[in-house]
């Protein structure tokens, strides 16, 4: 099938790409030349593991490509995916301003297509896919479900490991505004090995913010019980192992550290709440899931403080500013508030990130940025490990030498004697 994709993002591009990975043509809309031109050479303007090689193969046999041009990109088309940006406004409400405007481009372009099935990808709350039809049909004068097709087909790849995610889901959720629309995006999840669950528009929203926010649960509920086992003595990790190895809990995201972070917990969390509220419904346990995780996000400069003092005038090193291994993505990561928590207790702060700082310095240019771990440790007084990369976990006691606090927020040390963590 052909695809047209809006939206050159993680999920648009991963998305994308993965779709003509599976033998689809697919044509990413993004809105800024350059990085359509990029694209169109083979390389990703965001890093993710394996995305480079398949980018490039699939550029060079004309399968995938961008373009600013939707009318062109929607006319080849037989669907298109709505894959824009869905950020937290300020009171955690979902922004939706990016799928508004989407929408009523699609409408316009619409207007001379015959039927086309468009399909809403980005994470939105309930009713949204309703609204996205209202303004189709206001600016395109066409009937949904007559003159063209609607589903929702929520995304849950994780950045970092997105294209092996959305290659290998664990289930594909489809909601349908008829049967005609499912059918069409049931035949192009054909290839793909993974149960398809059909619902309404407004189930498939839920289960995406459901999925999101559980998760989140899982987390914030692992770094209670971990701050609990560290003031206790306990470890943690070995805790949770025995937790995990029940199959009804899973070993999955109960791993203690400095909290959740990145595009989508945080904002999901905080949209489902808003949600809540405004329905006349309670949302205690999702307040509580957020609180849990910003009061973490620091729990490891109190830690710090109480081993070492005040940090005035102190270097802190911190290992990891991304807000998970594989990804450049600093959005909403913990290390931010870290940062500036030092900062504005007059610490020095050298930070090293693989992927990652070139991001964060563009909000903090006043932190000194090293270019791998042994010149971020040089002359530091204490180190905070803050995400989870593999290269951390090759190190050894050698590498601190002259460091005198270590503390993980990620555990990737456990193979060093003495080591100590946030909840550990
Ligand atoms: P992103 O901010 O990285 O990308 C969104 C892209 O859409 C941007 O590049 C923006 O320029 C582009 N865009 C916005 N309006 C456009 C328009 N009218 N025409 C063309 N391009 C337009 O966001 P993302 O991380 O890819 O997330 C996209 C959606 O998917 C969000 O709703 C998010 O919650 C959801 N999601 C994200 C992830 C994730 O891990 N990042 C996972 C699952 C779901």
């Amino acid at each position: 099938m052909t695809i047209c994709m809006i939206g050159t993002g993680y999920v648009g591009l991963c998305s994308g790409v993965g779709f003509a990975a599976k033998g689809h043509r697919v044509t990413c809309v993004g809105r800024k030349k350059a990085k359509i031109d990029l694209i169109n050479k083979g390389v990703p303007p965001i890093y993710e593991a394996g995305l480079e090689e398949l980018l490039k193969r699939l550029v060079a046999d004309r399968s995938f490509s961008a373009t600013d041009d939707l009318a062109a990109a929607m006319q080849d088309a037989e669907a298109t995916f709505i894959a824009v940006g869905t950020p937290s406004g300020e009171d955690g409400r979902i922004d939706l301003a990016e799928i508004e405007t989407t929408s009523r481009q699609i409408g316009a372009v619409l207007k001379g297509l015959d039927y086309h099935v468009i399909v809403v990808k980005s994470t939105v709350v309930p009713g949204t896919s309703e609204k996205v039809i209202q303004l189709i049909e206001a600016s395109s004068g066409k009937k949904a479900g007559r003159d063209f097709g609607v589903c929702m087909n929520p995304e849950f790849l994780r950045e970092g490991k997105a294209l092996d995610d959305f290659l290998r889901p664990d289930r594909i959720v489809i909601g349908e505004l008829d049967k005609r629309s499912g059918d069409v995006l049931a035949g192009l999840y054909a290839g793909f090995n993974a149960p398809i669950l059909r619902t309404s528009l407004r189930t498939a929203e839920m289960i995406k913010y459901a999925s999101n926010s559980l998760l989140a649960t899982k987390i914030s509920f692992s770094n209670e019980i971990g701050n609990l086992c560290k003031k206790l003595g306990i470890d943690t990790y070995e805790v949770m192992k025995g937790v995990g190895l029940d199959h009804r809990i899973s070993p999955k995201f109960l791993e203690p550290g400095v909290g959740f972070g990145g595009s989508c917990f945080p904002k999901d969390v905080s949209a489902l709440k808003s949600l809540a509220e405004d329905s006349g419904c309670d949302a205690r346990l999702l307040t509580s899931v957020l609180d849990v995780n910003k009061r973490q996000r620091l729990e490891i400069v109190r830690l710090l403080e109480s081993k070492m003092g005040s940090v005035k005038g102190r270097t802190v090193a911190l290992l990891g500013l991304a807000f998970k291994a594989g990804t450049d993505d600093i959005r909403e990561a913990p290390a931010l508030d870290i940062i500036r928590a030092l900062q504005e207790k007059g610490a020095r702060v050298q930070a090293y990130d693989p992927q990652a700082a070139e991001n964060v310095r563009a909000v903090f240019p006043d932190v000194t940025y090293a270019k791998n771990v042994r010149d971020a440790l040089a002359g530091a007084d204490a180190c905070l490990i803050l995400t989870e990369w593999d290269e951390f976990r090759a190190l050894g006691a050698k590498d601190f030498y002259g460091v005198k606090v270590v503390i993980e927020g990620r555990r990737v040390l456990s193979h060093v004697p003495g080591t100590e963590g946030v909840c550990w």
